[in-house]
C-alpha cells in the first residue's frame, strides 16, 4: 500500500506558469514550495492577452472576476493593413464569441495577473521563496532533489520546472537552444494621459506591415494604453551580434500610415525583447521532474498563447493528479510517474500545434510582396462572418479538455506538428 497523507511538490520558477502550477497542486492538497531565482516576484509591466481557453481556467479557480476587475474585455480584435490603413478583419470577441467559448477574451496588465495568482497561491498556503536559483534536479528512487546555486538542496516527490525560455532544467532532457526569430519587440504601457496617439480604446488593434506589426489595446479599465511593436532586424540578417536597435525600430515603420508611426512614441526605449522560440519536443519528463510553461513549449507570441498554454498546463495537471495521485481522498505518491506521463501525453501534441502555428501565423502577418499580400488579404476575407472555423481549435472547450492522445507521445506530436496550420485565431 503506497498511500500516505502528503505529497511534496517543488515548483521551479515564479512566472505565470510556475505560480499557476503551484496553485493548482495546492488546490489538490499537495505541500507546495515554489523557488524563484529573482530577489522579488514580478512580471514585466506590459499587457497580456488572455483568450477564453485561459480565462476558463481562471474562472475554475475563482480568479476571473478579480482579473476582470482590473482588466478590459475588449469588444473586437481588429486587423488593419499598416501601409494602407484598410481594415482586414473585425472579430467580435463579446456576445456570441464569449458564449461559444464559455468565457470572455480579456486583456490585462501582466503585473496584475501575476499578483492575482501570486496572492491566490500565498493564501492557499504555497511556500514562496526568492533568491533560489535551481541548477539541477536528480531523481533518486521516487524522490527528486533540487540543488540551489548557493548549495542548499530541496527534496520533493516531484519537481515542476517552470523556469522559462532559457530553462536550466530542460537541458537535462533536450540539448536544444532557443532559436532567434530575427524579430524584436518594443513594448510600452502608459497612462492614457501620456499617450501621444490613441487608437480605438475598446478594441485590440493589430496593424500588419511588411516585416513588422504593431498591437494596441487598453489596460486597467481604460486608464492605461498598451503598445507592442514587432519588426525584423536588418542587423540580425547581416549576422551581427547586437540587433533590434531603436534606429531599426524607426526605420521598420517608415512606410506605415501616420497612426502607426506616431504610435511608436508610446514605446519604452530602454529595453527591447528579441523574440525566440524552440522546436517542439515530445518528452518533457526526467524522472520526477516535468517541464511546463515556456520551459516546455516556448513559442513566438503571434497567437498570444504562451501564458494561456501555461495556464492550461497547470489546470490539466490539476485534473490528472486529482484522478491519480489524489484519487479517493488519500495521497498515492506511486501514482506520480503515471500522472506525469499522462500530462506529457495530453499536453505535448497540443502545445506543439500552437508553437508551429504561431510561426506560420507570424509569417502570414509580415508579408511584403504584392502576391503574398493578396493571399493574406484573401485569407482574412475568408474569415469574415466565419471566424470560428479559424479559432475553434485553440479556444474551444474540447481543446482545453483534450483527452489523452490515443497514440504515444512522439507519434501524437509528430502527427499534429506535421500539419502546417494557416488557420489561426486573432491574437497578437
Ligand atoms: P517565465 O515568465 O519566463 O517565468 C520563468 C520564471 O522562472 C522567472 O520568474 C525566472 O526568474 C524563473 N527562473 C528561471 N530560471 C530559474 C532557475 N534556474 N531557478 C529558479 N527560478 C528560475 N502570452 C499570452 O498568453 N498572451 C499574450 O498576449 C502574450 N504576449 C506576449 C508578448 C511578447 C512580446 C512576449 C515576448 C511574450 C508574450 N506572451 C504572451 C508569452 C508569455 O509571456 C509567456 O509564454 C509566459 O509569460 C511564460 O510564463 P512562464 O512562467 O512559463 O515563464
Amino acid at each position: 500500500n503506497t498511500t500516505t497523507t502528503n505529497t511534496e511538490v517543488l515548483v521551479v520558477g515564479g512566472g505565470i506558469g510556475g505560480l499557476a502550477a503551484a496553485l493548482a497542486m495546492k488546490r489538490n492538497g499537495a505541500d507546495v514550495t515554489l523557488v524563484e531565482r529573482a530577489p522579488e516576484f514580478g512580471e514585466v509591466g506590459a499587457g497580456l492577452q488572455l483568450a477564453p481557453n485561459a480565462t476558463r481556467v481562471l474562472r475554475d479557480w475563482g480568479l476571473l472576476e478579480k482579473v476582470l476587475d482590473v482588466g478590459v474585455a475588449p469588444k473586437h480584435i481588429v486587423f488593419r493593413d499598416a501601409v494602407t490603413g484598410a481594415e482586414l478583419l473585425r472579430q467580435n470577441v463579446q456576445g456570441r464569441f464569449a458564449e461559444r467559448y464559455g468565457a470572455p477574451y480579456v486583456v490585462v496588465h501582466r503585473t496584475d495577473l501575476h499578483r492575482i495568482i501570486l496572492d491566490a497561491a500565498a493564501e492557499a498556503g504555497v511556500t514562496l521563496l526568492n533568491d533560489a536559483e535551481v541548477t539541477g534536479t536528480v531523481t533518486v528512487g521516487s524522490r527528486v532533489c533540487a540543488t540551489i546555486r548557493d548549495g542548499r538542496t530541496f527534496e520533493a516527490d516531484v519537481a515542476l520546472a517552470a523556469d522559462g525560455l532559457h530553462s536550466a532544467l530542460r537541458a537535462q532532457i533536450a540539448d536544444d537552444k532557443p532559436i532567434p526569430s530575427g524579430y524584436v519587440a518594443f513594448r510600452g504601457a502608459l497612462p492614457v494621459s501620456e499617450v501621444k496617439y490613441q487608437s480605438d480604446m475598446e478594441d485590440v488593434v493589430i496593424w500588419l506591415g511588411p516585416h513588422c506589426h504593431l498591437v494596441q489595446y487598453p489596460l486597467r479599465k481604460g486608464e492605461m494604453f498598451n503598445t507592442v511593436a514587432v519588426f525584423r532586424s536588418p542587423a540580425f540578417l547581416r549576422g551581427e551580434q547586437m540587433w533590434g536597435s531603436e534606429d531599426e525600430l524607426e526605420e521598420a515603420y517608415q512606410d506605415c500610415v501616420p497612426e502607426v508611426r506616431s504610435a511608436l512614441a508610446n514605446l519604452w526605449r530602454v529595453r527591447s525583447w528579441p523574440m525566440f522560440d524552440r522546436v517542439p519536443i515530445p518528452d518533457w519528463i526526467d524522472g520526477r521532474t516535468a517541464l511546463l510553461g515556456d520551459s516546455a513549449h516556448p513559442m513566438l507570441q503571434y497567437l498570444a498563447q504562451g501564458a494561456c498554454q501555461a495556464l492550461e498546463d497547470a489546470r490539466t495537471l490539476e485534473r490528472i493528479t486529482s484522478d491519480t495521485v489524489f484519487a479517493g481522498g488519500s495521497v498515492d505518491n506511486a501514482q506520480w510517474d503515471e500522472a506525469l506521463s499522462r500530462f506529457n501525453r495530453v499536453r505535448a501534441p497540443r502545445t506543439a500545434r500552437v508553437q508551429r502555428t504561431a510561426r506560420v501565423w507570424g509569417e502570414s502577418w509580415h508579408v511584403s510582396e504584392p502576391v503574398e499580400k493578396l493571399l493574406r488579404d484573401m485569407l482574412f476575407a475568408s474569415a469574415v462572418g466565419d471566424v470560428y472555423r479559424f479559432t475553434d481549435w485553440a479556444y474551444a472547450v474540447e481543446a482545453t479538455d483534450a483527452l489523452e492522445a490515443a497514440a504515444g507521445p512522439s507519434a501524437a506530436v509528430e502527427k499534429i506538428a506535421a500539419r502546417t496550420d494557416d488557420n489561426a485565431p486573432g491574437g497578437g
